[in-house]
């Protein structure tokens, strides 16, 4: 199910190229590969650790809040600081990469739908 060193890891290694946005201590960002709104940025915990983010919560309550306040930061930075929020947990929610990782999305999206 999950791939060691994730694909995450290794963009965090410099191995695989990305357009990062972000990278501090313990948090990376980059644009998604294939993205889903007009702006499509993932934000990363620099540790594999925590393969969702229900692990991360539990485990390392400090990461998930600086993992959502670097998501503000970027809205803030790439979009007009509206944007949506989402953690894939499993599968059957879409999840491909168990490497805990915030989709932040914006830059225009319909109104009343869940979908990206
Ligand atoms: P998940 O489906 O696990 O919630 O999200 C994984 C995300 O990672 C997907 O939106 C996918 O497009 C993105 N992704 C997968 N491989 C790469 C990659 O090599 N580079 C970048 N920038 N994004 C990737």
């Amino acid at each position: 199910m999950s791939e060691t060193p994730s694909i995450f890891s290794r963009i965090i290694a410099g191995e695989v190229p990305a357009d990062i946005v972000y990278d501090s201590e313990r948090v990376i960002a980059f644009k998604d590969i294939n993205p889903q709104a007009p702006v499509h940025l993932l934000v990363v915990p620099k540790t594999e650790e925590y393969a969702n983010v229900a692990e991360l919560a539990a485990g390392d309550p400090a990461l998930l809040a600086e993992i959502v306040t670097t998501a503000q930061k970027l809205a803030f930075e790439h979009m007009n600081g509206q944007y949506r929020l989402i953690f894939n947990t499993g599968r059957d929610a879409g999840q491909t990469v168990y490497h805990v990782h915030a989709h932040v999305l914006g830059g225009g999206l319909s109104e009343g739908s869940l979908a990206s």
